[in-house]
């Protein structure tokens, strides 16, 4: 069961081992932006890495981009962002302070006032501006979505790859919109990022691929979380789909605040493609080369926030354990393929030269491999206290019985057992 605390728990664990902290923290800090430290970049990073090895190096059917932040600004008036990308703001009479209207419930979160103004809408872009003489500066935006950019990109990756529909183009990378009421750590940020699988079909296919797709991405997240009964759908109900859209759903996660969205699978149908080639006045019809066939590839999109599943995977990892005798040891069981390393490497002493040039000589094998950590100070309780909080798979110490017989202790994070390896044998042991 998740304890009400977790969150609060969470976010002091980043901040005291260096995995999310508050972005310009020294000038107070500015609502939804944050920085990943050195074990959270690591982390990040993984993840990202995660993502890509499932949607993209183990398929035949998918290839990846990288994008830009800022693109034409036609961009957002034919996806629709600049008409209708927004929110309802509604303010509280007395301390001014602004919310989503589902985010009060009568009282104001802030000052307890009943009084609300209207709601007005408001556009959730970032403007900025492209050139440099005053007067001929073109208004730009940052992405309010990564995905736009595949559909820019569909034409030149069909005419530059050997890649025919059904295919799939995937991209990770940042969104930027400036949320009314950023919160719960990255959660809800106004900077964060994005991993977007944008798969065209033919219009007759979207059924199959559809179920095929919203499978695949339950089954990534089931591999990715422990709990999975803090995953579910959440299916969209029809009177609420866009016009273009068959069905909908979202991969919810159980957060300590009740279900949220971690992953939108969306039916696109021939929406995107045909807007930009309405504003954009080029072609994007696809031919078939087998049959000739002329068609507006279908898509099945698959939309979900890495940096709120970075969250959501260390809400699902923290733990708190009794070890009895007033001990106790946080520890993040964090999946070991996202962990930011995967080994740590004591020497049992830092004054003994031996002890520790054997040391730097495991760590020396071990980091071709792996990324491993080398930790020196303090006692060795500490140090495995340390690397529980980090979720550091193995712990392994080099000490006396190292020199006579080339074997070291390995400690298990989770079961905290230990065990006598051979050092040769170190490498086989973590993969
Ligand atoms: P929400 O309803 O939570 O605002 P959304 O429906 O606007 O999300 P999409 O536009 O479908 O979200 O974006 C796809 C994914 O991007 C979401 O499932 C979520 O994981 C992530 N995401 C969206 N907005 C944010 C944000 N402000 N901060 C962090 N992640 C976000």
């Amino acid at each position: 069961m998740e304890n009400k605390n977790t969150l609060e728990n969470v976010v002091a664990l980043c901040k005291r081992r260096g995995i999310i902290f508050q972005n310009s923290e020294i000038y107070g800090g500015m609502g939804g932006f944050f920085d990943y430290g050195p074990v959270g970049v690591e982390m990040l990073n993984n993840l990202k890495r995660y993502w890509w090895k499932d949607i993209v190096d183990k398929r035949e059917n998918v290839v990846g981009i990288d994008g830009t932040i800022i693109t034409h600004p036609k961009v957002w008036e034919a996806s629709g962002h600049i008409e209708n990308f927004g929110d309802e703001v509604v303010e509280c009479k007395k301390c001014h302070q602004r919310f989503r209207p589902e985010d009060i419930e009568e009282k104001c979160p802030s000052c307890g006032n009943t009084e609300f103004t209207e709601p007005r809408s408001y556009n959730l872009l970032f403007k900025t501006e492209v050139g440099v003489i005053e007067g001929s500066k073109t208004t730009a935006y940052l992405r309010g979505e990564a995905c736009q950019n595949i559909y820019l990109d569909f034409k030149n990756v069909v005419d530059s790859t050997r890649q025919q529909v059904p295919f799939g183009i995937a991209q990770i990378g940042k969104a930027f919109r400036n949320e009314v009421t950023p919160g719960k750590l990255t959660f809800r940020s106004r900077e964060f990022e994005q991993w977007d699988l944008q798969f065209f079909v033919h219009p007759n296919d979207m059924e199959k691929w559809f179920e095929y797709w919203k499978d695949e991405r339950m089954k990534f997240y089931k591999g990715l979380y422990r709990k999975h009964e803090n995953l579910r759908f959440y299916q969209h109900p029809k009177e609420k789909l866009v016009f273009y859209a068959k069905d909908a759903f979202d991969i919810e996660y159980l957060a300590p605040w009740g279900w949220a969205e971690n992953e939108g699978i969306h039916w696109r149908g021939d929406y995107d493609l045909t807007q930009h080639m309405k504003f954009s006045g080029t072609d994007l019809t696809y031919t078939d080369p087998i049959t000739n066939e002329k068609f507006v590839p279908n898509i099945v999109e698959t939309s979900g926030g890495v940096t709120r599943t970075f969250l959501y995977l260390l809400l699902d990892a923290y733990e708190e354990e009794d070890l009895g005798e007033g001990n106790s040891r946080t520890v993040l069981k964090i999946n070991k393929d996202i962990a930011a390393y995967k080994a740590a490497i004591f020497p049992l002493v830092g004054n003994k030269e031996e002890i520790v040039t054997k040391a730097r000589e495991v760590f020396d094998i071990l980091s071709d491999g792996f990324k491993v950590v080398w930790d020196g100070r303090g006692n060795i309780g500490k140090r495995y206290r340390y690397q529980d909080e980090i979720g550091t798979p193995y712990c392994i110490t080099v000490d006396y019985e190292t020199l006579e017989n080339n074997t070291v202790t390995v400690r298990d994070r989770d079961s905290m057992k230990q065990e006598r390896i051979k050092i040769e044998d170190l490498d086989e042991y973590i993969s």
